[in-house]
Protein backbone atom coordinates (compact mmCIF):
# COMPACT_ATOMS: atom_id res chain seq x y z
CA UNK A 1 0.00 0.00 0.00
CA UNK A 2 1.56 3.56 -1.12
CA UNK A 3 0.07 5.74 1.48
CA UNK A 4 1.77 8.33 0.37
CA UNK A 5 -0.16 8.45 -3.00
CA UNK A 6 -3.28 8.02 -1.29
CA UNK A 7 -2.72 11.05 1.34
CA UNK A 8 -1.51 13.07 -2.15
CA UNK A 9 -5.38 15.42 -1.64
CA UNK A 10 -5.15 15.02 2.53
CA UNK A 11 -4.14 17.69 5.03
CA UNK A 12 -2.13 16.61 7.78
CA UNK A 13 -1.53 17.71 11.30
CA UNK A 14 1.91 17.25 12.99
CA UNK A 15 1.09 16.33 16.94
CA UNK A 16 4.31 16.89 19.61
CA UNK A 17 3.22 14.91 22.89
CA UNK A 18 6.03 16.38 25.27
CA UNK A 19 5.22 13.95 28.23
CA UNK A 20 7.34 13.10 31.73
CA UNK A 21 9.85 11.02 30.74
CA UNK A 22 8.76 10.18 26.92
CA UNK A 23 8.15 12.07 23.67
CA UNK A 24 5.34 10.87 21.38
CA UNK A 25 4.95 12.07 18.06
CA UNK A 26 3.16 11.49 14.81
CA UNK A 27 1.69 12.99 11.77
CA UNK A 28 -2.09 12.08 10.90
CA UNK A 29 -4.75 12.41 8.41
CA UNK A 30 -7.39 14.36 10.56
CA UNK A 31 -10.94 13.17 8.66
CA UNK A 32 -9.80 9.42 9.22
CA UNK A 33 -7.51 9.20 11.56
CA UNK A 34 -4.96 7.52 9.70
CA UNK A 35 -1.45 7.96 10.94
CA UNK A 36 1.28 8.62 8.30
CA UNK A 37 4.18 8.36 10.91
CA UNK A 38 4.10 7.67 14.51
CA UNK A 39 6.56 7.55 17.32
CA UNK A 40 7.86 7.55 20.97
CA UNK A 41 10.96 7.89 22.55
CA UNK A 42 12.34 5.70 25.65
CA UNK A 43 14.30 6.17 27.94
CA UNK A 44 15.25 2.56 28.60
CA UNK A 45 17.65 3.06 32.07
CA UNK A 46 20.17 5.57 32.74
CA UNK A 47 22.01 7.37 29.55
CA UNK A 48 20.22 4.68 27.02
CA UNK A 49 17.65 5.97 25.45
CA UNK A 50 15.75 4.64 22.35
CA UNK A 51 13.28 6.02 19.55
CA UNK A 52 10.49 4.08 17.57
CA UNK A 53 9.32 5.20 14.71
CA UNK A 54 6.82 3.83 11.81
CA UNK A 55 6.28 5.29 8.25
CA UNK A 56 3.65 3.94 6.50
CA UNK A 57 4.33 0.49 8.25
CA UNK A 58 7.71 0.26 8.19
CA UNK A 59 9.39 0.18 11.77
CA UNK A 60 13.01 2.28 13.01
CA UNK A 61 14.72 2.47 15.49
CA UNK A 62 17.55 4.46 16.88
CA UNK A 63 19.57 3.60 19.90
CA UNK A 64 21.38 6.14 21.80
CA UNK A 65 24.43 4.85 24.31
CA UNK A 66 25.18 8.21 25.37
CA UNK A 67 23.57 10.77 27.61
CA UNK A 68 20.87 12.91 25.93
CA UNK A 69 18.84 15.99 27.36
CA UNK A 70 15.19 16.23 27.06
CA UNK A 71 16.05 19.01 24.26
CA UNK A 72 18.36 16.74 22.48
CA UNK A 73 16.26 14.38 22.21
CA UNK A 74 13.04 16.88 20.87
CA UNK A 75 15.94 17.98 18.48
CA UNK A 76 16.92 14.98 17.34
CA UNK A 77 13.26 13.93 16.33
CA UNK A 78 12.18 17.02 14.76
CA UNK A 79 15.59 16.93 12.57
CA UNK A 80 16.68 13.56 11.87
CA UNK A 81 12.70 12.25 11.84
CA UNK A 82 9.89 14.64 11.11
CA UNK A 83 11.90 16.95 8.82
CA UNK A 84 13.58 13.95 6.76
CA UNK A 85 10.09 12.78 5.67
CA UNK A 86 8.75 13.03 2.17
CA UNK A 87 8.27 17.20 1.16
CA UNK A 88 5.11 16.20 0.16
CA UNK A 89 3.30 15.38 2.96
CA UNK A 90 5.49 17.92 4.87
CA UNK A 91 4.11 20.29 2.34
CA UNK A 92 0.40 19.33 3.53
CA UNK A 93 0.59 19.90 7.11
CA UNK A 94 -1.78 22.23 8.01
CA UNK A 95 -0.53 22.98 11.76
CA UNK A 96 1.43 21.32 14.47
CA UNK A 97 -0.51 20.87 18.10
CA UNK A 98 1.27 20.23 21.33
CA UNK A 99 -0.43 18.41 24.24
CA UNK A 100 0.52 20.82 27.19
CA UNK A 101 -0.59 19.08 30.93
CA UNK A 102 -1.45 22.44 32.44
CA UNK A 103 -3.02 25.76 31.34
CA UNK A 104 -3.94 26.64 34.81
CA UNK A 105 -5.90 29.75 35.55
CA UNK A 106 -4.95 31.57 32.26
CA UNK A 107 -5.31 29.46 29.40
CA UNK A 108 -8.41 27.68 29.81
CA UNK A 109 -9.17 26.32 26.34
CA UNK A 110 -6.85 25.10 23.39
CA UNK A 111 -5.23 28.38 21.47
CA UNK A 112 -2.74 29.32 19.04
CA UNK A 113 0.70 29.85 20.41
CA UNK A 114 2.04 33.10 20.09
CA UNK A 115 5.07 34.81 23.12
CA UNK A 116 2.48 35.40 25.76
CA UNK A 117 0.83 31.36 25.52
CA UNK A 118 4.57 30.29 25.46
CA UNK A 119 5.77 32.28 28.90
CA UNK A 120 2.36 31.25 30.59
CA UNK A 121 2.84 27.12 29.72
CA UNK A 122 6.60 27.72 31.34
CA UNK A 123 5.30 30.38 34.08
CA UNK A 124 2.70 27.21 35.04
CA UNK A 125 5.73 24.44 34.81
CA UNK A 126 5.21 24.80 39.09
CA UNK A 127 1.66 23.26 38.50
CA UNK A 128 3.14 20.45 36.43
CA UNK A 129 6.47 19.85 37.25
CA UNK A 130 6.97 16.81 35.35
CA UNK A 131 5.20 17.73 32.04
CA UNK A 132 5.03 21.68 31.93
CA UNK A 133 8.64 22.76 31.59
CA UNK A 134 9.09 20.04 28.54
CA UNK A 135 5.83 21.12 26.87
CA UNK A 136 7.53 24.45 26.96
CA UNK A 137 10.55 23.06 25.66
CA UNK A 138 8.84 20.95 22.58
CA UNK A 139 7.09 24.51 21.18
CA UNK A 140 10.34 26.60 21.19
CA UNK A 141 11.97 23.82 19.43
CA UNK A 142 9.23 23.65 17.10
CA UNK A 143 9.37 26.85 16.52
CA UNK A 144 13.31 27.16 15.98
CA UNK A 145 13.12 24.34 13.29
CA UNK A 146 9.68 23.47 11.66
CA UNK A 147 8.71 27.35 10.75
CA UNK A 148 9.32 26.23 7.38
CA UNK A 149 6.50 23.32 7.54
CA UNK A 150 3.83 25.55 9.66
CA UNK A 151 3.96 28.65 11.46
CA UNK A 152 0.56 27.75 13.44
CA UNK A 153 1.64 26.11 16.99
CA UNK A 154 -1.31 25.32 18.73
CA UNK A 155 -1.17 24.40 22.66
CA UNK A 156 -4.23 22.17 23.49
CA UNK A 157 -4.51 21.65 27.86
CA UNK A 158 -5.10 18.68 29.30
CA UNK A 159 -6.87 20.94 31.93
CA UNK A 160 -9.55 21.87 29.51
CA UNK A 161 -11.77 19.25 29.87
CA UNK A 162 -12.10 19.84 33.22
CA UNK A 163 -13.17 23.26 33.28
CA UNK A 164 -16.92 22.14 34.12
CA UNK A 165 -15.75 20.61 37.05
CA UNK A 166 -18.51 22.60 39.92
CA UNK A 167 -17.41 24.38 42.39
CA UNK A 168 -17.95 21.88 45.43
CA UNK A 169 -15.84 19.47 43.59
CA UNK A 170 -12.95 21.40 42.74
CA UNK A 171 -12.46 23.49 45.87
CA UNK A 172 -10.16 22.54 48.17
CA UNK A 173 -11.16 22.86 52.41
CA UNK A 174 -8.28 25.44 53.08
CA UNK A 175 -8.81 29.18 53.83
CA UNK A 176 -10.86 30.58 50.67
CA UNK A 177 -8.16 33.16 50.11
CA UNK A 178 -6.07 30.60 48.99
CA UNK A 179 -8.63 29.78 46.18
CA UNK A 180 -9.45 33.50 45.21
CA UNK A 181 -5.96 35.26 45.54
CA UNK A 182 -3.43 31.99 44.41
CA UNK A 183 -6.28 29.81 42.16
CA UNK A 184 -5.53 26.87 44.10
CA UNK A 185 -8.06 24.54 42.90
CA UNK A 186 -8.24 20.70 41.70
CA UNK A 187 -7.39 21.21 37.84
CA UNK A 188 -7.48 17.66 36.33
CA UNK A 189 -5.35 16.38 34.14
CA UNK A 190 -5.26 14.00 30.72
CA UNK A 191 -8.53 15.93 30.01
CA UNK A 192 -7.11 15.36 26.49
CA UNK A 193 -7.92 11.91 26.79
CA UNK A 194 -11.23 12.01 28.72
CA UNK A 195 -12.91 14.33 26.59
CA UNK A 196 -11.30 11.72 23.45
CA UNK A 197 -13.27 8.69 25.60
CA UNK A 198 -16.04 10.59 26.17
CA UNK A 199 -16.84 11.50 22.47
CA UNK A 200 -15.71 7.52 21.29
CA UNK A 201 -18.23 6.06 24.11
CA UNK A 202 -21.26 8.36 22.60
CA UNK A 203 -19.90 6.56 19.26
CA UNK A 204 -20.13 3.04 20.31
CA UNK A 205 -23.12 3.01 22.41
CA UNK A 206 -24.55 4.97 20.14
CA UNK A 207 -26.38 7.83 22.90
CA UNK A 208 -25.90 11.80 22.75
CA UNK A 209 -22.99 12.97 24.54
CA UNK A 210 -25.47 15.44 26.57
CA UNK A 211 -27.03 12.33 28.43
CA UNK A 212 -23.81 10.34 28.79
CA UNK A 213 -23.16 9.06 31.97
CA UNK A 214 -19.76 7.50 32.19
CA UNK A 215 -16.83 6.87 34.34
CA UNK A 216 -13.56 7.07 32.00
CA UNK A 217 -10.29 5.29 33.46
CA UNK A 218 -7.15 7.06 32.02
CA UNK A 219 -4.02 4.21 33.15
CA UNK A 220 -0.51 4.78 31.92
CA UNK A 221 2.43 5.81 33.43
CA UNK A 222 0.40 8.65 34.96
CA UNK A 223 -3.42 7.70 35.72
CA UNK A 224 -6.37 9.61 36.20
CA UNK A 225 -10.20 8.83 36.49
CA UNK A 226 -12.74 11.55 35.35
CA UNK A 227 -16.68 11.27 36.09
CA UNK A 228 -18.73 12.09 33.33
CA UNK A 229 -21.98 13.11 33.60
CA UNK A 230 -24.38 14.47 30.79
CA UNK A 231 -21.22 14.53 28.65
CA UNK A 232 -19.30 16.96 30.32
CA UNK A 233 -16.40 16.02 33.68
CA UNK A 234 -18.03 17.07 36.93
CA UNK A 235 -15.10 15.26 39.32
CA UNK A 236 -11.20 14.09 38.50
CA UNK A 237 -9.14 12.46 40.58
CA UNK A 238 -6.03 14.64 39.97
CA UNK A 239 -6.03 18.01 41.25
CA UNK A 240 -3.62 21.31 41.63
CA UNK A 241 -1.46 19.13 39.81
CA UNK A 242 -1.02 15.79 38.53
CA UNK A 243 0.33 14.47 41.50
CA UNK A 244 -3.15 13.92 43.44
CA UNK A 245 -5.48 11.07 42.75
CA UNK A 246 -4.66 7.22 42.04
CA UNK A 247 -1.26 5.27 42.36
CA UNK A 248 0.82 6.31 39.46
CA UNK A 249 4.05 4.98 37.88
CA UNK A 250 6.49 7.02 40.51
CA UNK A 251 3.81 9.15 41.85
CA UNK A 252 2.17 8.61 45.20
CA UNK A 253 -1.64 10.28 44.11
CA UNK A 254 -3.63 10.70 47.59
CA UNK A 255 -1.56 11.04 50.80
CA UNK A 256 -2.26 13.12 54.36
CA UNK A 257 -0.64 16.36 54.02
CA UNK A 258 1.00 15.47 57.10
CA UNK A 259 3.17 13.30 56.14
CA UNK A 260 5.22 15.96 54.47
CA UNK A 261 5.69 17.56 57.65
CA UNK A 262 6.42 14.51 58.67
CA UNK A 263 9.03 13.96 56.32
CA UNK A 264 10.34 18.32 56.26
CA UNK A 265 10.14 18.18 60.63
CA UNK A 266 10.92 15.07 61.86
CA UNK A 267 13.60 13.36 58.97
CA UNK A 268 14.59 16.54 57.79
CA UNK A 269 13.62 16.41 54.68
CA UNK A 270 13.83 20.08 52.23
CA UNK A 271 10.89 20.65 49.75
CA UNK A 272 13.11 19.78 46.80
CA UNK A 273 13.78 16.08 48.47
CA UNK A 274 10.16 15.65 49.71
CA UNK A 275 8.47 16.83 45.84
CA UNK A 276 11.36 14.10 44.11
CA UNK A 277 10.18 11.41 46.34
CA UNK A 278 6.12 12.33 45.68
CA UNK A 279 6.58 12.28 42.32
CA UNK A 280 9.47 10.32 40.80
CA UNK A 281 10.38 7.69 43.89
CA UNK A 282 6.82 6.98 44.97
CA UNK A 283 3.44 4.97 43.25
CA UNK A 284 4.23 1.47 42.09
CA UNK A 285 7.60 2.30 42.10
CA UNK A 286 7.76 3.10 45.75
CA UNK A 287 5.82 0.46 46.75
CA UNK A 288 7.50 -2.51 45.37
CA UNK A 289 10.90 -0.97 45.33
CA UNK A 290 11.98 -2.28 41.71
CA UNK A 291 10.02 -0.88 38.98
CA UNK A 292 7.72 1.79 37.71
CA UNK A 293 6.45 -0.53 35.03
CA UNK A 294 3.43 -1.94 35.88
CA UNK A 295 4.25 -4.78 33.41
CA UNK A 296 7.20 -5.92 35.59
CA UNK A 297 4.52 -5.54 38.78
CA UNK A 298 1.75 -7.70 37.15
CA UNK A 299 4.19 -10.16 35.61
CA UNK A 300 5.64 -10.75 39.44
CA UNK A 301 2.76 -10.67 41.00
CA UNK A 302 2.25 -13.96 42.27
CA UNK A 303 5.57 -14.84 43.14
CA UNK A 304 7.18 -11.48 44.28
CA UNK A 305 5.11 -10.22 47.38
CA UNK A 306 6.24 -6.23 46.79
CA UNK A 307 5.19 -6.34 42.95
CA UNK A 308 1.68 -7.87 44.57
CA UNK A 309 1.50 -5.06 47.02
CA UNK A 310 1.71 -2.68 44.39
CA UNK A 311 -0.75 -3.60 41.94
CA UNK A 312 -3.06 -4.29 45.63
CA UNK A 313 -3.31 -0.99 46.45
CA UNK A 314 -3.03 0.41 43.08
CA UNK A 315 -6.56 -1.94 42.09
CA UNK A 316 -7.79 -0.63 45.70
CA UNK A 317 -7.58 2.76 45.18
CA UNK A 318 -8.86 2.93 41.70
CA UNK A 319 -11.99 0.77 42.97
CA UNK A 320 -13.10 3.00 45.60
CA UNK A 321 -12.79 5.90 43.13
CA UNK A 322 -15.08 4.07 41.00
CA UNK A 323 -17.59 3.41 43.47
CA UNK A 324 -17.28 6.75 44.79
CA UNK A 325 -17.38 8.40 40.87
CA UNK A 326 -20.91 6.28 40.65
CA UNK A 327 -23.23 7.60 43.59
CA UNK A 328 -22.26 11.04 40.92
CA UNK A 329 -24.17 10.00 38.47
CA UNK A 330 -27.91 10.48 39.40
CA UNK A 331 -28.90 6.38 39.53
CA UNK A 332 -27.49 5.65 36.00
CA UNK A 333 -24.11 4.48 34.87
CA UNK A 334 -23.76 4.31 30.89
CA UNK A 335 -20.54 2.89 30.75
CA UNK A 336 -17.50 2.40 32.85
CA UNK A 337 -14.44 2.42 30.60
CA UNK A 338 -10.74 1.52 30.79
CA UNK A 339 -7.91 3.56 28.59
CA UNK A 340 -4.09 4.07 28.68
CA UNK A 341 -1.07 1.71 28.81
CA UNK A 342 -2.32 -0.22 31.62
CA UNK A 343 -5.93 0.30 31.23
CA UNK A 344 -6.31 -1.14 27.71
CA UNK A 345 -3.05 -3.92 27.86
CA UNK A 346 -3.84 -5.26 31.64
CA UNK A 347 -6.32 -7.71 31.84
CA UNK A 348 -5.36 -8.68 34.95
CA UNK A 349 -5.39 -4.87 36.99
CA UNK A 350 -8.86 -4.49 35.35
CA UNK A 351 -9.86 -8.04 37.15
CA UNK A 352 -9.00 -6.99 40.53
CA UNK A 353 -10.16 -3.54 39.84
CA UNK A 354 -14.07 -4.66 38.78
CA UNK A 355 -13.88 -7.67 41.38
CA UNK A 356 -15.16 -5.26 44.37
CA UNK A 357 -17.73 -3.42 42.08
CA UNK A 358 -20.89 -5.87 42.21
CA UNK A 359 -22.52 -3.69 44.25
CA UNK A 360 -22.89 -0.92 42.07
CA UNK A 361 -23.91 -3.15 38.93
CA UNK A 362 -20.33 -3.77 37.37
CA UNK A 363 -19.69 -7.29 36.61
CA UNK A 364 -16.48 -8.22 34.51
CA UNK A 365 -16.82 -11.67 31.68
CA UNK A 366 -13.76 -12.73 32.43
CA UNK A 367 -12.90 -14.49 29.30
CA UNK A 368 -13.95 -11.38 27.36
CA UNK A 369 -11.56 -9.91 29.46
CA UNK A 370 -8.79 -11.65 28.70
CA UNK A 371 -9.09 -11.65 24.74
CA UNK A 372 -8.36 -8.60 23.21
CA UNK A 373 -10.12 -6.98 20.28
CA UNK A 374 -8.12 -7.18 16.72
CA UNK A 375 -10.21 -5.67 14.80
CA UNK A 376 -11.19 -2.82 16.36
CA UNK A 377 -10.30 0.13 18.72
CA UNK A 378 -12.81 -0.82 21.36
CA UNK A 379 -14.02 -4.13 23.40
CA UNK A 380 -16.86 -4.61 25.60
CA UNK A 381 -15.57 -7.01 28.95
CA UNK A 382 -18.82 -7.06 30.99
CA UNK A 383 -20.87 -9.88 31.78
CA UNK A 384 -24.74 -9.69 29.33
CA UNK A 385 -27.30 -7.75 30.90
CA UNK A 386 -25.04 -5.44 33.11
CA UNK A 387 -23.40 -1.90 33.23
CA UNK A 388 -20.98 -1.88 29.47
CA UNK A 389 -17.58 -1.99 31.05
CA UNK A 390 -15.29 -0.84 27.43
CA UNK A 391 -11.73 -0.76 26.12
CA UNK A 392 -10.78 2.18 24.35
CA UNK A 393 -7.89 2.50 22.73
CA UNK A 394 -6.69 6.29 23.86
CA UNK A 395 -6.04 8.20 20.64
CA UNK A 396 -4.98 11.30 22.39
CA UNK A 397 -2.85 12.11 18.97
CA UNK A 398 -6.40 12.33 17.32
CA UNK A 399 -8.46 14.68 19.36
CA UNK A 400 -5.62 16.88 19.41
CA UNK A 401 -4.74 17.25 15.64
CA UNK A 402 -8.93 17.89 15.75
CA UNK A 403 -8.14 20.88 18.02
CA UNK A 404 -5.73 21.81 15.37
CA UNK A 405 -8.37 22.05 12.42
CA UNK A 406 -10.89 23.36 14.77
CA UNK A 407 -8.50 26.61 15.55
CA UNK A 408 -7.76 26.99 11.92
CA UNK A 409 -10.74 26.85 10.79
CA UNK A 410 -11.81 29.94 12.46
CA UNK A 411 -8.83 31.86 11.79
P1 LIG B 1 2.08 7.26 29.41
O1 LIG B 1 1.32 7.74 30.61
O2 LIG B 1 3.54 7.50 29.50
O3 LIG B 1 1.45 7.67 28.09
P2 LIG B 1 1.16 4.63 28.66
O4 LIG B 1 -0.28 4.98 28.52
O5 LIG B 1 1.91 4.26 27.44
O6 LIG B 1 1.96 5.68 29.49
O7 LIG B 1 1.22 3.39 29.69
C1 LIG B 1 2.43 2.88 30.14
C2 LIG B 1 2.13 1.87 31.22
O8 LIG B 1 1.36 0.80 30.65
C3 LIG B 1 3.40 1.22 31.80
O9 LIG B 1 3.31 1.17 33.21
C4 LIG B 1 3.34 -0.17 31.22
O10 LIG B 1 3.96 -1.10 32.05
C5 LIG B 1 1.85 -0.41 31.18
N1 LIG B 1 1.51 -1.57 30.35
C6 LIG B 1 1.62 -1.73 29.03
N2 LIG B 1 1.27 -3.00 28.68
C7 LIG B 1 0.93 -3.65 29.83
C8 LIG B 1 0.47 -4.97 30.17
N3 LIG B 1 0.28 -5.89 29.24
N4 LIG B 1 0.23 -5.24 31.46
C9 LIG B 1 0.42 -4.31 32.43
N5 LIG B 1 0.83 -3.06 32.18
C10 LIG B 1 1.08 -2.73 30.91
Amino acid sequence: MNLENDNMSKKFVLVLNCGSSSIKFSILNVEDGIKYLYGSSYMLYTNNFKIKWNICGTQYTKQFNKEMSYSDMIDYILKDILLKVSSTILRKIIGIGHRVVHGGDELKNSVIVDQYVINCIKKLSYLAPLHNYNSYLGIKHSIRLLSDISSKNIAVFDTAFHQTIPEEAYLYAIPYEFYTKHKIRRYGAHGISHNYITYETSKILNKSINSLNIISCHLGNGSSIAAIKNGKCIDTSMGFTPLEGLVMGTRSGDLDPSIIFFMNRQLQFGMDKISNILNKKSGLLGLNEKSSDCRYAVNNYSTDNASKRSIDVFCYKLSKYIGSYATLMDNRLDALIFTGGIGENSYFVRQLTVKNLSCIGLYLDERLNSLKSITSNFYYINQVNTIPIIVIQANEDLAIAKEVVTLINKI
